[in-house]
């Protein structure tokens, strides 16, 4: 029988709900727990892939091709959670479900109402993803107490508790001590606000943890402790880390988090094995030997979330070749052929990732232009591998006018074409190619030394593809179709061999990488942008020979 946590926010957006659910799943299973974490949201759109990067960052992709909030990311690099549809419900997902149910009838009878068969449906996600066999189901409900939108969730979690009974349910509210430099105090009010906000609806917090900018005196603590009616052991202090986001299950940790849970939740109390934990955290603090920068050519530049689980991968292929990763975030609009050696001058590796429509296309093209014709590391993911295929027509196969019908559809040279499955498609929710799909590699290539397999799975989300009638004349001039699809014989990897290190895949490789584990290719990639910066190869753990076709044919002469 699985034990729930329920995490909810108070006093202000964006305070890491997510990374502090990912934490506990962290230390949880630092105890041998098997974990769940699921994110329930209060929007109404069905998902958020309809919803712009820019409105909501990342759209995180399941194996089972769910479209999803980008703190299940998080849950992926923290933990070993089952991530599929079962991990993130919204208002609209509910709200469907029922009212779908009371077409057919379900309901016969009966006046469908928020409660009891909104929260019904709500108790009936937590319960879907306990019966995955877990020990432990962590719960992050979306949004902030207090707002409208909330109201259903918290109601059916209250009712959760009531029903699962208090020893196997525990409610942790997270909340901001804001910091008023002018008096250089920090402020509980807003805190005791929140939880009162939450007793309102009935549910007693056993845990409240504070995000703060400075670390506060014991009689802050006691104070919230007081007013929140939670015993002191049961506050916890999330400080700004020092370092890196991978911090926080130690700093928990060593607060003495997880033993509360287990005591809590009645689950045995053993010792928790963080020794992995805790090397990767030393790694990430000590200093490293050497700096890559990576320049990032797209189109969502501004937000630092739009390409979340992409920074990440790259800051995980550093921690495992000792190497700084540094960012040059450049607005794909900017580039053109003129301005592109300024912007992209003294570059250790490009990247351009994936991206929805015309604007900013043409600059990307420069992009990779460069990146080929300077031998500058390359990594194109899924735009990135579309406008890869484009500026190589273009301007190696002197295809002038091809493109992709995407952005031009009228276009006569189309080397990047809507998918055969699409072309009938006109909902826009749910209908893109999305999860997991099956790619064959070739051996002998870039690809092939990256991932040492011939096999391997990796997750999609598109409508167009590279369009097999130009293939020959593509693979003519040297570009290498290295991963291919073995059921629809669709291109999932291109790349050069006359370049020290190009490739581009048209799925979405950042979505599999994890701080102890990093992907591949991203491991190549950095691998490949330390030699172009004259680093001898150096790393943790892992063997650190860098899979590039130059380090592969000095080798071989
Ligand atoms: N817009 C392109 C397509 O739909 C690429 C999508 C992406 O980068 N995720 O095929």
């Amino acid at each position: 029988m699985a034990k729930y946590v329920f995490v909810t926010g108070g006093v202000v957006s964006s305070l890491g709900k997510g990374l502090t659910a990912a934490a506990m799943g962290c230390l949880l299973e630092a105890h041998g727990l098997r974990v769940g974490i699921q994110k329930l949201d209060p929007y109404i759109n069905v998902d958020p892939g309809t919803m712009s990067p820019f409105e909501h960052g990342e759209v995180y992709v399941t194996d089972d091709g769910a479209e999803t909030d980008l703190d299940l990311g998080h849950y992926e690099r923290f933990t070993h959670t089952p991530l599929s549809r079962l991990s993130n419900f919204t208002t609209g997902s509910i709200y469907d479900a029922v009212i779908r149910r009371e077409r057919e009838g379900g309901y016969l009878g009966k006046t469908v109402q928020v409660v009891p068969h909104i929260t019904n449906e709500i108790k009936s996600c937590v319960l879907r993803m306990a019966a995955q066999d877990l020990d432990v189901v962590i719960t992050e409900i979306g949004g902030t107490v207090g707002d409208i939108e909330s109201l259903p969730f918290l109601e059916a979690i209250r009712q959760f508790g009531l029903e699962q009974g208090r020893d196997r349910v525990m409610y942790v509210h997270l909340t901001l001590l804001p910091y008023l430099r002018a008096t250089g105090e920090v402020k509980t009010k807003p805190t005791q606000h929140s939880v009162g906000k939450l007793r309102e609806i009935g549910i007693q917090p056993d845990i409240l943890i504070y995000r703060t900018e400075k670390s506060v005196e014991k009689e802050v603590r006691e104070k919230i402790s007081l007013f929140c009616n939670i015993p002191l052991d049961a506050v916890f202090e999330e400080k700004d880390v020092d370092h890196s986001i991978y911090e926080l299950p130690l700093v928990l940790a060593r607060q003495g988090l997880d033993r509360l849970l287990l005591r809590r939740l009645q689950l045995p109390d053993t010792q928790a094995d963080l020794s992995e934990w805790e090397a990767l955290v030393e790694t990430i603090i000590r200093k490293r030997d050497a700096e890559v920068e990576i320049a990032v050519v797209g189109k969502y530049i501004e937000l630092h979330d739009a390409y979340k689980s992409i920074y990440e991968a790259l800051e995980h292929a550093g921690i495992l070749l000792n190497a700084q990763v540094k960012l040059r975030k450049i607005e794909a609009e900017q580039v053109t052929q003129q301005t592109a050696p300024d912007l992209l001058a003294g570059v250790d590796g490009i990247l351009v990732p994936g991206g929805f429509g015309e604007r900013g296309i043409e600059g990307m093209v420069e992009t990779v232009r460069y990146a080929r014709e300077q031998g500058v590391p390359f990594f194109g993911i899924c735009l990135g591998l579309q406008v890869a295929v484009i500026e190589f027509a273009r301007h190696v196969c002197r295809m002038n006018d091809a493109n992709s019908t995407e952005f031009d559809p009228g276009c006569q040279v189309p080397v990047i074409d809507l998918m055969e499955e699409q072309k009938g498609v006109t909902e826009k929710g749910g209908t893109m190619r999305l999860g997991a799909y099956a790619c064959h590699i070739k051996r002998d290539t870039l690809a092939y030394e990256c991932y040492s397999e011939t096999d391997i799975s990796e997750r999609h989300r598109h409508r167009w593809e590279v369009n097999n009638r130009y293939l020959e004349v593509l693979e003519a001039h040297g570009l290498v179709p290295s991963g291919v699809n073995p059921e629809k014989d669709l291109v999932e990897i291109v790349e050069l061999p006359q370049h020290p290190f190009f490739i581009a895949v048209q799925f979405h490789p950042e979505f599999k990488s994890k701080p102890i584990q990093p992907h591949p290719v991203f491991k190549g990639f950095i691998g490949a942008a330390l030699e172009k910066a004259g680093h001898p190869p150096s790393g943790r753990k892992e063997s650190s020979s860098v899979p590039t076709r130059q380090a592969k044919e000095e080798h071989a002469e």
